[in-house]
């Protein structure tokens, strides 16, 4: 006998698993990325004990039916990407049908669906990566998708995760920042029976950013819309210099319909602010890129959260200078504006 063997499937997946799933909140973006792919108008997000105890994602969209659910839970099994060249003009966020995998190996996930014009759903329980049976379910259409027992096989993750409230306050991060991605979703979000989000769906970005930090910051906000050369458009909205906070809760990046971080892009726009900003205050802005798909590489990384781009220094410098117009013109006096 040889030294090499070849691992146990769900070990495999287990292994494979830390990639995408590392706490609540990352399942929390790929179960509501999976419903946006899908076509859902509305999402809803349960909570228990920050996500440690329960995660529930439900909506309203094209759903699966009993094939594709046992399909779905394996790895690299997808119905989006077929063809690795597809990746940067892809409309989906999923690519790699990794996530449902990788969920599945590391807790209790219940996928239920009714697909959209079926008579039936059906549900399928998958228990640390070994899967259950199919059973008919009473349901509406669309998906529902349940985690428990997050980790529990998995002392070493289960002991690198924090108390139910700093995962609840990741998973609220998750949830405002696709909300935002997509206002044209109306998006609830849960905490055991206390709601604490819910954006109307309507597709309007100041709407969505009201419904989240309120009516008196939404009050203040200031207007970007700027069209470049080779397909470059930066729209958003930025609140005046003095309107600061203590983190960066209150920053997004969207580029062509997906939530993304890109360390060049924050800097270049957090230093339009920096002439008023006190030490260690953050401002707000909400910039949505619509980009030349041929531009972008959203494979970067694993959980796709830091998106490449080429000519990247040249865009920073667009958002830049985009969001310094919009601050000065803001700021000039009332006077000006005022009706004689
Ligand atoms: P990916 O999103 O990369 O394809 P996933 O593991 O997240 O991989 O999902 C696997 C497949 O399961 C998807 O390609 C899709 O066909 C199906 N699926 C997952 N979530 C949903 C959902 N909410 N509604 C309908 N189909 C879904
Ligand atoms: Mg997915």
């Amino acid at each position: 006998m040889g030294r090499i063997h070849r691992l146990d499937p769900v070990v495999a997946n287990q292994i494979a698993a830390g990639e995408v799933v590392e706490r609540p909140a990352s399942i929390v973006k790929e179960l509501l990325e999976n419903s946006f792919d899908a076509n859902a108008g509305q999402c809803r997000v349960v909570l228990d004990e920050g996500g440690l105890a329960r995660i529930s994602v439900k909506d309203d969209g094209i759903g699966m039916g009993p094939e594709d659910l046992m399909l779905a839970t394996e790895r690299h099994t997808t119905s989006k990407l077929t063809r690795l060249d597809d990746l940067g003009h892809s409309p989906w966020l999923g690519f790699r049908g990794e996530a449902l995998a990788a969920i599945a190996s590391v807790s209790h996930l219940t996928l239920a669906s009714r697909e959209s014009g079926a008579a039936v759903g059906y549900a399928l329980t998958v228990e640390f990566g070994r899967i259950g049976d199919l059973a008919p379910r009473a349901m509406s259409e669309g998906t529902q998708v349940e985690v428990t027992r997050l980790f529990d096989t998995v002392p070493a993750r289960q002991k690198a995760l924090k108390s139910p409230a700093a995962e609840l306050a990741a998973c609220q991060q998750v949830v405002q920042q696709l909300a935002l991605c997509r206002p044209d979703v109306g998006i609830t979000l849960w905490h055991h029976d206390r709601r604490l989000l819910e954006t109307g769906g309507t597709g309007d970005r100041l709407a969505a950013i009201m419904a989240i930090f309120g009516r008196d910051l939404a009050e203040q906000v200031i207007a970007i819309d700027h069209t470049f050369s080779r397909g470059l458009r930066i729209q958003g909205y930025v609140a005046p210099a003095h309107v600061h906070r203590a983190n960066r809760a209150g920053q997004g990046l969207y580029l062509n319909r997906r939530w993304i971080t890109n360390w060049t892009l924050r800097s270049a726009i957090e230093e339009a602010f920096k002439p008023e900003l006190p030490d260690r205050r953050y401002p707000y802005f909400w910039l949505w890129l619509t980009l030349d798909p041929d531009t972008v590489d959203p494979n970067a990384h694993p959980t796709k959260a830091e998106v490449r781009l080429l000519g990247e220094r040249q865009v920073a410098a667009l958002c830049h200078r985009a969001v310094q117009d919009a601050l000065a013109e803001a700021a000039k006096p009332f006077a000006l504006n005022a009706p004689a």
